[in-house]
């Protein structure tokens, strides 16, 4: 069976370096990870197998009792690191520089006298992060909760992952619930995110259907599902290659694969080479080697970040 890799996909670098600072850390019994540092069920077992303490994202009300403490690529509010700091505790901060950069961006825009409303998702730990250090702010995630706010100022930005298209789409609805207000717009998407959404749409279109591989609580992995089936493709979703039924790909051509965030390349690869294993009972589709020797994009990701 034919297998088509995404261009990008996969641990982006902020989760890569998070990942690699945590590995590099000499003292993981006296280490707590402040919250989840990568959706990924191999990753946790192998940062618990070395001895750290994980600390649930729901969980960070009492403080730790380890020296030591690895905030995350999702990064967190500046008076959260200032309590864990007060109390004594070292910190290893890995905050990707995008989400630091989303953070710069929404105190600019409350700096400036604006109401911050961040296009995310409520619940979400970088969420939580972007939005602890303001003293006026809303999130919102769906057209449903766009509202008229009464402030004569507004300032939007996104949550790094948010698809582009949907932070358009409520950025508009925005604008047109609150004619009284002068709204800006920050626009705080990642490359990473924007490269992974372009590669998707570019091989829904080659494919009969797409592998997702990814951890069943990554959000990223649910979305990356979601758009396949929003582009008219069927998606499976695994979190590894055992999980895969030949069944599924019964009259089934070229495949497509994908992978969220937290997913590592080991994992991947074992993915694909089973994919590659299993007999082909249909035709390739004829659009899909130009998508096969489409370049990979996680170098231009990184240069774009590295200029942040
Ligand atoms: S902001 Fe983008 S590059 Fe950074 S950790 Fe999040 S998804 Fe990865």
């Amino acid at each position: 069976m034919q297998v088509i890799r995404a261009s990008a996909m996969g641990m982006c670098f902020g989760v890569r370096d998070a990942l690699a600072a945590a590995r590099a850390v000499d003292a993981p019994t006296d280490t707590t990870i402040w919250g989840e540092l990568v959706h990924n069920d191999g990753v946790r077992a192998e940062l618990a197998a070395r001895g750290f303490e994980q600390r649930a994202e729901s969980d960070r009300g009492s403080l730790p009792a380890t020296t030591q403490v690895l905030i995350t690529a999702h990064g967190i509010a500046e008076r959260e690191r200032e309590r864990l700091r007060g109390a004594g505790h070292r910190l290893v901060d890995t905050t990707c520089p995008l989400v630091a950069r989303a953070h710069a961006a929404a105190l600019q825009l409350a700096a400036e006298g604006r109401h911050v409303v961040v296009l995310g998702k409520r619940d979400h730990v970088e969420v939580a992060g972007l939005t602890g250090d303001l003293a006026s702010w809303s999130v919102v995630g769906h057209l449903s909760e766009v509202e008229r706010w009464p402030h004569s100022r507004l300032g939007v930005l996104c949550q790094t992952t948010f698809q582009e298209i949907e932070a358009r789409r409520l950025l508009d609805a925005i604008v047109a619930a609150n004619p009284h207000a002068d709204v800006v717009f920050r626009d705080t998407i990642c490359e990473p995110t924007r490269q992974r959404v372009r590669a998707l749409r570019e091989l829904i279109d080659a494919v009969d259907l797409v592998v997702v591989v990814g951890g069943r609580h990554s959000n990223n992995t649910r979305q990356l599902v979601a758009s396949v089936v929003k582009g008219g493709r069927r998606a499976i979703h695994v979190e590894r290659a055992e999980q895969l039924d030949p069944r599924d790909f019964a009259a089934c051509a070229t495949v497509g694969l994908t992978a969220g965030t937290s997913t590592q390349d080991e994992v991947i690869d074992a993915v694909e080479a089973a994919l590659r294993a299993m007999p082909a009972t249909a035709r390739p589709r004829p659009d899909a080697d130009a998508v096969s020797r489409a370049p990979g994009a996680e170098d231009t990701a990184r240069s774009a970040a590295s200029r942040t």
